[in-house]
């Protein structure tokens, strides 16, 4: 019941469209009531001779007495009647749709929206096949709790009417037609607590399968390169075949229940077939009347059909629902703090100050770093693997919060500014340049959206990019990308990411190893857009390859979430140190082979 209400707020939009829509449901329902009267009037009145019903004497009186005019009127009125019911229905259907789509519509965008939001903290939990799955199928589900309304309401309208008209016609044979309804209660019952909990179970397996599938298509070289398709196949197979199976298995139990109530009414309908028979020879009523019933009991089948359907379905969507809302509800842990200010531009001033933070389930990843960076200052950050050098980085954007400390921007504490200026004040060129689908030009303007052409151009030459995009390509700009880039070398997507953050054109500058995945010639030609790209930057610079970063005014040494050594690549290899011993590490020069480098192939071991 919470869901539906919280659900109504989507209806809001298309009120209109919703309240024709109640209306012609109403005026079907009617009109259901309707659709058996032609055949009574034809059978008792036409053909019979019992007087027409008190209402219709106005209308039909002057013709009672020739009979092939009734006849054709009365089954013209039957015609009519099927005609109008059968075009409001269609009328229905084109709104229904447009509501539901509508609706749908709105209610992903919330997901998508809500989704985007969420902190890495939250995707880091959880797997994004999951959460493609609730976004994409779940959010049906909110739609379809309003749509089940219409039937709902027109099924119970129409017992409710059908009922009361029997009751007029007989009662003792209108309250034989109700001798159903405890056991119809009785299955509903059954139905809502055994099903449930399976079909919650199914959902989930459906979404699961959904999860191997995304991570299938994006580890795909790495399924390739080890030959795992096979593996992977079967794995996918697997978990399909238990969706399916668990399905295959509520499926059976919801036709159970289905056939259940139609059991139920078929007995109905003998019941009152029977007894109004009986009751046709003792003259207490008529034929045509006996028509009327068994219409009415043979079609109740239909609504109570639907009821008992829909309420099978309403099960289903409260579970998306149920799933959908979970995404929705989850708050944003970073957030803009009340009273937060736009930040317009930052000199770039960045400090650390005592600050301590873990990942969820991990323990002190990073533990009391202090610094502080001048504007402008290019900043080395190296360490052994594992160290916090990415972690470290990611607390400036505010990806993560710290649990101690404090993260100061020009002297004020981060969390002052909005997310969304602090954001802007930050560039990141990834070791894995990560581009979009689109156009090369489209993937450089990501950086500034309402960048021009030419300034896209002047991006792509500082970078290094436009010589390779200009002659190597067939389309220049308006080469079009694969999914990932895969058509573009690591170097030539690295010069796409970095023209992108010349566009943005941020004060601040993080670099997590951009050159560590390229050969030396090509990291020559990054290097220097790079050093274009810092040039009045404050800079973070993470490398492992120790050359890349000797220019850099200071050189911050990490070692298990800690700040171990700090100062210029002069500085620290006179400490002898840490840093010392990867400086010689990476300087040594293998003098024996088979010892530190390659063993010759044939070699005798
Ligand atoms: P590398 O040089 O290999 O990139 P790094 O120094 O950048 O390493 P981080 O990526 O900052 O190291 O990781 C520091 C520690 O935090 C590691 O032990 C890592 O396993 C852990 N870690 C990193 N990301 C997450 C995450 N999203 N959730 C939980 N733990 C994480």
């Amino acid at each position: 019941m919470k869901y539906f209400v919280r659900v109504l707020r989507y209806v809001r939009p298309f009120w209109k469209k919703a309240a024709v829509s109640g209306a012609i449901t109403v005026t079907v329902s009617l009109l259901a009531l309707l659709g058996p009267w032609p055949l009574k009037i034809l059978f008792d009145s036409v053909l019979g001779s019992h007087p027409l019903p008190g209402v219709l004497v106005p209308v039909l009186g002057p013709i009672v007495d020739r009979t092939l005019l009734l006849l054709l009127v009365v089954v013209g009125a039957g015609f009519g009647i099927t005609l109008v019911s059968n075009g409001l229905s269609v009328a229905n259907s084109y709104l229904q749709t447009a509501l539901e789509q509508g609706m749908i519509l709105n209610f992903r965008s919330d997901l998508f929206q809500h989704t985007q939001r969420l902190s890495m903290a939250y995707h880091d939990r959880r797997r994004s096949g999951g959460l493609i799955f609730a976004i994409n199928f779940q959010a049906d589900a909110a739609a379809g709790l309003i749509m089940a309304v219409q039937p709902l309401v027109q099924s119970s309208l129409t017992l409710i009417g059908m009922f009361w008209l029997t009751y007029t016609i007989d009662r003792t044979l209108a309250l034989l037609s109700l001798a159903v309804v405890p056991f119809i209660y009785y299955s509903v019952g059954y139905y809502i607590s055994n099903i449930q909990d399976r079909l919650r179970d199914v959902r989930g397996m459906e979404g699961e399968s959904l999860s191997i599938i995304h991570e299938a298509v994006s580890m795909l070289r790495v399924i390739v390169a080890f030959n795992r398709q096979g593996h992977e196949f079967r794995r996918f197979r697997e978990q399909g075949e238990r969706a399916v199976g668990a399905r295959v298995d509520v499926t059976v139990r919801q036709t159970l229940f289905s056939l259940a109530v139609n059991t139920a009414t078929a007995a109905g309908a003998a019941l009152v077939m029977g007894f109004g028979a009986y009751r046709i020879t003792q003259g207490a009523m008529t034929g045509g009347e006996l028509l009327v019933v068994l219409a009415y009991v043979s079609s109740i089948y239909g609504p109570l059909e639907a009821i008992s359907n829909t309420i099978g379905s309403l099960q289903d969507r409260f579970i998306s629902l149920e799933m959908a809302y979970g995404v929705l509800d989850t708050k944003p842990d970073i957030n803009d703090r009340p009273g937060a200010v736009v930040l317009e531009r930052s000199r770039g001033e960045v400090e650390f100050s005592g600050v301590d933070f873990s990942y969820e389930g991990r323990r002190e990843t990073l533990r009391d770093i202090s610094f502080r960076v001048e504007p402008g200052e290019v900043i080395g950050i190296v360490g052994p693997t594992g160290a916090g050098k990415t972690t470290l980085v990611s607390l400036l954007p505010r990806f993560y919060d710290p649990q101690e400390g404090r993260i100061l921007l020009d002297g004020r504490d981060i969390h002052e500014f909005t997310l969304r200026s602090l954001r802007e004040q930050v560039s990141i060129v990834l070791q894995e340049p990560l581009l979009f689908s689109g156009t090369i030009a489209d993937n450089i303007r990501y950086g500034r959206l309402d960048a021009s052409m030419e300034d896209i151009w002047q991006a792509a030459r500082s970078a290094n990019a436009a010589h390779f995009i200009e002659h190597r390509l067939p389309l220049g700009m308006d080469t079009k990308l694969g999914e990932r880039g895969v058509k573009l070398s690591g170097g030539e997507r690295q010069r796409i990411s970095i023209a992108r953050a010349f566009l943005k054109d941020a004060p601040i500058l993080i670099l997590d190893e951009p050159t560590s995945a390229i050969d030396s010639r090509t990291e020559s030609v990054i290097l220097k857009a790079l050093e274009r790209l810092m040039e009045g930057r404050t800079t973070f610079m993470i490398a492992h390859r120790l050359s890349t970063i000797r220019f850099a005014h200071r050189i911050l040494v990490m070692d298990e979430g800690r700040i171990v050594e700090q100062g210029s690549h002069d500085e620290l290899l006179a400490l002898n140190g840490l840093y010392r011993q990867l400086h010689s590490m990476q300087t040594a020069r293998p003098d024996r082979p088979g010892k530190s480098g390659l063993t010759p192939v044939g070699a005798a071991s």
